[in-house]
Order: structure tokens, then sequence, then C-alpha cells
């Protein structure tokens, strides 16, 4: 296999699912690591790149979306993989910023051929990404974080800052960053059981819709 150097990162937050992944991946050569959540994982990418970036939607803490999304704005050259058992099928949800989509529980076979597939692939026609498109946020708990406040992820530095958002879903709104004051546009999303992915692009659209409320952000 031509990328069984590939280097991995695999972020999940159940324990018994990264490593396992990680153990049978990197015994196939692949050089792995392992993060439990959008937090940690950016951390290990500001260690290092990863070529290939594996991660679960639902996770608390910062979630997936979350995560690909600035993944995919800061590192638009890192491939990347989204994985859930909420969905099923092939197909990326819509809304979710990756190259494609590994439902868990599915074959091994399958997700090797994925990773294979995305090598080769020019992979940002087949996964358009619209720069204002904003970060997803998701709500872990809409009822008791309506007054809590949420941490929000820096595509530009990669820092997080606390922010007390909203109660509306799906609408998009910009945060400053207190570290680097980049403008961030973020939306928050619905908790996964409760996600349609109908709002997803709802908001999506809104956001393509209005390229002039973006014009004058740093991406
Ligand atoms: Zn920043």
């Amino acid at each position: 296999m031509q990328n069984t150097a590939a280097r991995l990162l695999i972020v999940d937050d159940e324990p018994v699912i990264r490593t396992s992944l990680a153990l049978a991946l990197a015994e196939l050569g692949f050089s792995t690591r392992t993060a439990e959540d959008g937090f940690s994982a950016l951390h290990e990418i500001r260690q290092q790149i990863p070529d290939i970036l594996i991660s679960d939607l639902n996770m608390p803490g910062m979630s997936g979306f979350e995560l690909l999304s600035v993944v995919r704005r800061r590192f638009p050259d890192v491939c990347s993989i989204a994985m859930s058992g909420a969905f099923s099928g092939d197909e990326v949800p819509s809304g979710v910023a990756a190259d494609a989509f590994y439902q868990k529980g599915s074959s091994m076979g399958a997700l090797l051929q994925m990773m294979g597939n995305l090598h080769h692939q020019e992979r940002r026609a087949a996964c358009p990404t619209e720069p204002s498109d904003p970060i997803w946020i998701q709500h872990s708990n809409k009822d008791a974080a309506e007054d809590a406040c949420i941490s929000i992820a820096c595509p530009e530095c990669l820092r997080t800052f606390l922010l007390a958002p909203g109660s509306s879903i799906s609408q998009i709104r910009e945060a400053i960053c207190t570290h680097c004051s980049s403008s961030v546009r973020y939306a928050m999303v619905e908790p996964l059981d409760r996600l349609s992915s109908q709002s997803l692009r709802n908001a999506t659209a809104e956001a393509r819709e209005k390229p002039d409320s973006a014009a004058q952000f740093y991406y």
C-alpha cells in the first residue's frame, strides 16, 4: 500500500474506539496518534500536522463538527474523515467539513479504501467549503447551555476562548478571538440526537448567501 507511512490523528472520546482503531492502523504501518476531543486534537495538530484526520462527531468539550471546520479552514491540506454511529451510509453529512464519512462499525477495509481514495483524489474539488462557512459549535445540552459559556476555537491561532452564547440555533454569529483579535464566524448546532442535516444545510446556505457580511473577516 502506498500510503502506509501516512500520519494519522484519530479523535474519539471513547477510549476503546480510538485505541483499537489506532492499534489496528499502526499494525498496518500507519503512524498513529490519538486525541480524546477537539481540544486535545488541536494540541496534537500544533505539535505535528497529520496527513489524515479521523474524527468522531459527537464528543464532549469540542465536538468533531467544530474541530473539522477549524482544521479545514486552518489546514486545508489535511484530509479529513468524519466518523459517527449517528449517521448511516457513506455520504458526508451535510454541513460537516470532511472529505469522507466513515460509519462506525463498518469494516476496516472500507476505512482503508476511503483513506486510499482521499490520497489520490482532488479533495478540495470533492468537498468544497466556502470561506464564509462558520465554525460549528455543538450544544452539548441545550437547556443548560443557554446561560453557560462556550469555548470557541480560533481557526487562526488555534487557541480557545470563552463566550456566552445566545439561545438561538443555527444562526451565524461573529466573535473576536481574545488572543489574536481575529474575527470568528460561528453557529450553534443542535446536539447530535436532535440534529437534522436540513438545519445544517439551511445555516450553510445562509452563510453563503451573505458574502458581504463575511468580506470584512480575515478569511
Ligand atoms: Zn485567535
